[in-house]
């Protein structure tokens, strides 16, 4: 029986398993993930507009069926007796005839909302918050936080909040163009220049994301995703920004499916 080592739950590993169980029936498969739940990032918008609380975003691992999981951070690659491994600062190595690694990407900024913690935080702050401005600066910027800024502007239609996007990628002016004239109609102002400082306002600076320190060195296939080293693949945000391609969780399902095909 094949084992395959999937390292990160987030959207792309949990996909991957799904359509990988789907296709193949006689396989292991072991899941590599620091979190006890997979987190649902792309729902953070829904919690912070009120229509589902942010712990419903949190689903247990433990419920993956024909799943085991095993509860650490990898942080490097080996190759035992022809096979891939990974291995964490204590643990490892932990190694299957393919191992698929997606662990997300590193983002650089004052907040982290990819987590359930670091999403609760932001929308604690954002709540007691005279007005809210998100600052984009970056190259590769991440997807979200325009419907962050629409979801504060709906539940607290009192609240200021603006968008100032300082510099971003012009690879994103076809999204931001298409955007603009929607948030100035629901009362998110957009400006290209930096908000100036105020006592009592969240500014928000939007993360840059730049590839994992897992996928740091690899080369990705563009077509199957197989990396330089043989039968280590890379899926989701770091193959993504590898790629040239926006890191967004639709590309990462798609990266999913053609990985489990491959394997
Ligand atoms: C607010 C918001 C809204 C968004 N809305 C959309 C949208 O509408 N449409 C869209 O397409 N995209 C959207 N995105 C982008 C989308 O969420 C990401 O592209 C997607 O989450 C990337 O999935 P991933 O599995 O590659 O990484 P992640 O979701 O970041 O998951 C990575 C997983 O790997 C784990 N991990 C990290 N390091 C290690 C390690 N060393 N070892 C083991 N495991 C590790 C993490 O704990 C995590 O569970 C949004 C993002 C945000 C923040």
């Amino acid at each position: 029986m094949a084992r395959v080592v999937v390292v990160g739950g987030g959207i792309a590993g949990v996909y991957f398993i799904n359509r990988l169980l789907e296709l193949v029936k006689d396989v292991e498969v072991v899941l590599v993930e620091p979190e006890d739940h997979h987190f649902f990032v792309l729902g953070v918008p829904m919690a912070f507009g009120g229509l589902v609380d942010f712990q419903e975003l949190a689903f247990p691992l433990a419920a993956l069926r024909r799943v085991g999981h095993l509860k650490f951070g990898a942080n490097a690659l080996s190759q035992e007796k022809d096979k891939p491994c990974i291995r964490g600062a204590r643990e490892g190595p932990i190694c299957g005839d393919y191992i698929v690694l997606a662990p997300g990407a590193v983002r650089l900024g004052s907040v982290n909302y990819w987590t359930l913690n670091g999403a609760q935080e932001l929308y604690n702050k954002a709540a007691s918050a005279k007005a809210v401005r998100f600052v984009v600066n970056t190259f590769t910027p991440v997807i979200g936080f325009q419907e962050l800024a629409y979801a504060i502007k709906s539940r607290f239609p009192e609240k200021e909040v603006s968008v100032h996007v300082v510099y971003a990628s012009p690879d994103y002016d076809f999204l931001l163009d298409a955007w603009t004239s929607k948030a100035r109609e629901i009362g998110v102002e957009v400006s290209s220049d930096p908000p100036e400082w105020r006592k009592g306002e969240l500014h928000v600076s939007v993360p840059a994301a730049k590839a994992h320190p897992l996928a740091a060195n690899l080369e990705v296939a563009p077509t199957t995703f197989e990396t330089d080293i043989e039968r280590v693949y890379l899926i989701g945000d770091s193959s993504l920004i590898k790629l040239d391609l926006p890191p967004i969780g639709w590309g990462a399902l798609w990266q999913a499916t053609i990985a489990a095909q491959a394997v």
